[in-house]
């Protein structure tokens, strides 16, 4: 007799995650010889800068456990560029350095017991995440009207029902799944109320780089003593698969600090020494690292807002992007043809739309979004990055990366775009 492998009730009927999931599945499908537009993962499409894998390849030998909270230097430099950006001094003493910053997440919703709010749609993660430790979430529905945007009068009203409940706010801005950002001055009055209620901000920083008009905002700026912002390699750096992720804490929430820190020794132990080595490259930045940004921001905006217009001719509808590479595609406008085909779930539609058309996205309820709802996130990652930005850097500043330039280097995502389209409008 086999033992009987019971679970514990947490990940009972849990399964991979979907941003991971569908890109296994396209890579399955690939492999099956069909031909497959990967929008589903959402992973960068540039390399990594040259100066940064120099420095890896220099680290490789680098060996020994580093300090479980990170190598010195490289905090230092995380503390550096957050104080770049937020204008608020940081040490090094402040910093975490993690294993993708999916994983200090994990472990600060492990460490702090207060109510989770998490603005929807979100990151697909953070509510599996709270459910593997047996915690609950309340979800603050944004909508489309609004740019998704968490409006501080819903904190508010929601806040106010309970004035002195500890709490943790997820943020994420450039967001991840719906492209949309907050101003400077949204971001100031939604740290009013964060401070009036004494929420602790997770404010999720990993696009902040890929903000399309180049501006890096951040709640702290206004709430630093309440906010944690976290950034990583994954996405402004194109090194999702070195998994290195940050925290900076501020001095306020040193026992929360401690308590991940202490937790991380007992699971992880430190990150990758090599990777850590080549991160204090990319967060020392640079002159090769700004131009980097600059072409890779160009070529994310003339695309999302290309794909934003073609979706936008064909009904489907979108909110013009602001940053990173991701647009919330909303298909309700065809609700009827697609019940009409018996697609009645955002499941069914991306199901279908890869099956007839082979193109990978996810639907909204990976998201936050209702089983009915049908909306889906697409990635628009699916171009040659390094041929892209090598050809971007010889368009003079000023001129737009017009039509013309998308289809030759973002061929395949344009593609996808028209196939979708014709999908959706067939009778
Ligand atoms: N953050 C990315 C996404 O949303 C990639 C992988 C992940 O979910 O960890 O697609």
């Amino acid at each position: 007799m086999a033992p009987k492998a019971d679970l514990n009730p947490n990940v009972s009927g849990l399964t991979p995650s979907a941003t991971v999931a569908i890109n296994e599945r396209s890579n399955a499908l690939r492999s099956e010889g069909m031909d497959i537009f990967k929008l589903g993962l959402g992973q960068s499409p540039f390399p990594v800068p040259d100066s940064v894998v120099q420095r890896l390849q220099d680290c490789a030998h680098e060996k020994d456990y580093l300090p479980v909270a990170g190598l010195l230097e490289l905090r230092q430099a995380v503390a550096n560029y957050h104080q770049r950006r937020a204008g608020v001094p940081y040490t090094a003493d402040q910093v975490i350095v993690g294993p993708g910053s999916k994983e200090l997440m994990f472990l600060l919703q492990l460490v702090f017991p207060g109510e989770l709010l998490l603005p929807a749609p979100m990151w697909v993660s953070y509510e599996p995440q709270a459910h593997i430790l047996g915690r609950s979430a309340t979800c603050l529905h944004t909508s489309a009207d609004q740019r998704w945007r968490l409006q501080p009068k819903q904190l508010e009203e929601h806040c106010k029902k309970d004035p002195s409940r500890p709490r943790l706010l997820f943020l994420t801005y450039p967001n991840n799944p719906t492209g949309t950002s907050y101003t400077a001055d949204e971001l100031t009055e939604l740290a009013t109320i964060a401070r009036r209620y004494n929420i602790i901000v997770m404010s999720d920083e990993i696009y902040g780089e890929l903000d399309h008009g180049g501006t890096y905002r951040t709640i702290a700026s206004s709430y630093p003593e309440g906010t944690i912002s976290s950034s990583g390699l994954s996405k402004w750096c194109g090194a999702g698969g070195w998994r290195l992720g940050t925290f900076v804490v501020p001095e306020q929430l040193n026992t929360i600090r401690d308590a991940i820190v202490a937790v991380a020794s007992e699971t992880f132990t430190s990150t990758s020494a090599p990777i850590q080595y080549a991160a204090v490259r990319a967060f020392e930045g640079g002159d090769d690292i700004d131009a980097y940004l600059v072409q890779s921001r160009r070529i994310l905006q003339a695309l999302g807002n290309w794909i934003h217009t073609r979706l936008g001719q064909a009904d489907v509808m979108t909110v013009a992007p602001e940053g990173g590479f991701y647009l919330f595609a909303d298909f309700t406008a065809h609700t009827e043809s697609l019940h009409a085909r018996g697609i009645t779930t955002g499941a069914e539609l991306c199901e279908r739309l890869l099956q007839e058309t082979g193109v990978a996205i996810l639907p909204g309820s990976c998201f936050g979004q209702g089983e009915t709802s049908l909306t889906t996130r697409l990635s628009y990652v699916n171009f040659d990055g390094a041929a892209a930005l090598a050809s971007a850097a010889g368009v003079p500043e000023h001129t737009e990366l017009d039509e013309r330039w998308l289809s030759q280097f973002c061929n395949r995502t344009l593609r996808a775009t028209e196939r979708l389209c014709a999908w959706v409008q067939q009778a």
